[in-house]
């Protein structure tokens, strides 16, 4: 994985008084992953798209793996940064090998390197090749869709993994497993992982870190989950 590094970044949106991002000083080691928690509305969402450049910060810097990406081009940036949304974000027309294999073919790799590249990461999610390679999202169950999305999002090796509430949208056990395997691929691959959630319980099982905000994106804690629990 990367650090990331976050200087001074503000975000004000259009029409809004107050920023919904105001003034962000944050660090974040390679290889960790990092919980954002906090109320709705108090900016997680927004500052984990600012990282990939979803959404332009209005103030500030940020360097991954040391280079300023606030002064790259944001579609070659979004290539190698996965990001992983609440319902998967699948297409929905499209098989679950045609998904995965997205980014690879944006970077023209040859087939054949797509198609090992795919049955590796089919198996890394726990999803079997021969049964799932030709499905269509909708007839996969939610967690399904989410370990298809979790695999497209590493298609291209990237030292960076984004995830906005990835596990939100599929039931208690299901999540449970998920969280389970999401820690498993981290041991493997040790990315730099961030992901957003509301729910304390997730971020403190998954995170190495748990960033606690509140509205404005002010951060209230920044510590391992043990800290944070004996307060
Ligand atoms: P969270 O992810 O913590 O729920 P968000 O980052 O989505 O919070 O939102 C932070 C604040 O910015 C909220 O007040 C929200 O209403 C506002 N906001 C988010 N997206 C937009 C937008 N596209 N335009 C205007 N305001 C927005
Ligand atoms: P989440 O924060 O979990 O991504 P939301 O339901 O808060 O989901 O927001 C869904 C979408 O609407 C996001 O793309 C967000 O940027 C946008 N959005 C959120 N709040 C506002 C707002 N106040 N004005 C305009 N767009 C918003």
């Amino acid at each position: 994985g990367e650090s990331i590094r976050l200087e001074g970044v503000v975000k004000r949106y259009r029409g809004q008084t107050k920023p919904a991002v105001a003034q962000l000083d944050l660090e974040i080691d390679a290889g960790d992953i990092v919980a954002f928690v906090g109320p709705s509305g108090c900016g997680k969402t927004t500052t984990l798209k600012m990282i990939n450049r979803l959404i332009e910060p209005t103030e500030g810097r940020i360097y991954i793996g040391g280079r300023d990406v606030t002064a790259e081009n944001p579609d070659k940036l979004r290539q190698s940064i996965g990001y992983v949304i609440q319902s998967g974000g699948l297409f929905p027309h499209w098989s679950v090998s045609k998904n995965i294999g997205t980014i690879p073919r944006i970077l023209k790799w040859d087939k054949k390197r797509i198609a090992e590249r795919t049955e590796y990461l089919m198996d890394l999610v726990g999803l079997d090749a021969a049964t799932f390679a030709d499905r269509l999202p909708k007839d996969m169950s939610g967690g399904q869709q989410q370990r298809v999305g979790v695999a497209r999002a590493l298609a291209a090796d990237p030292p960076v993994l984004l995830m906005d509430e990835p596990f939100g949208a599929v039931d208690p056990i299901t999540r449970a497993r998920l969280q389970d395997k999401l820690i498993a691929i981290q041991h493997e691959l040790g990315k730099t992982i961030v992901i957003v959630t509301h729910d304390f319980e997730e971020a403190t099982k998954l995170g190495d870190k748990v960033l606690i905000l509140s509205e404005g994106g002010h951060i209230e804690q920044f510590a391992p989950p043990e800290e944070i629990l004996a307060n």
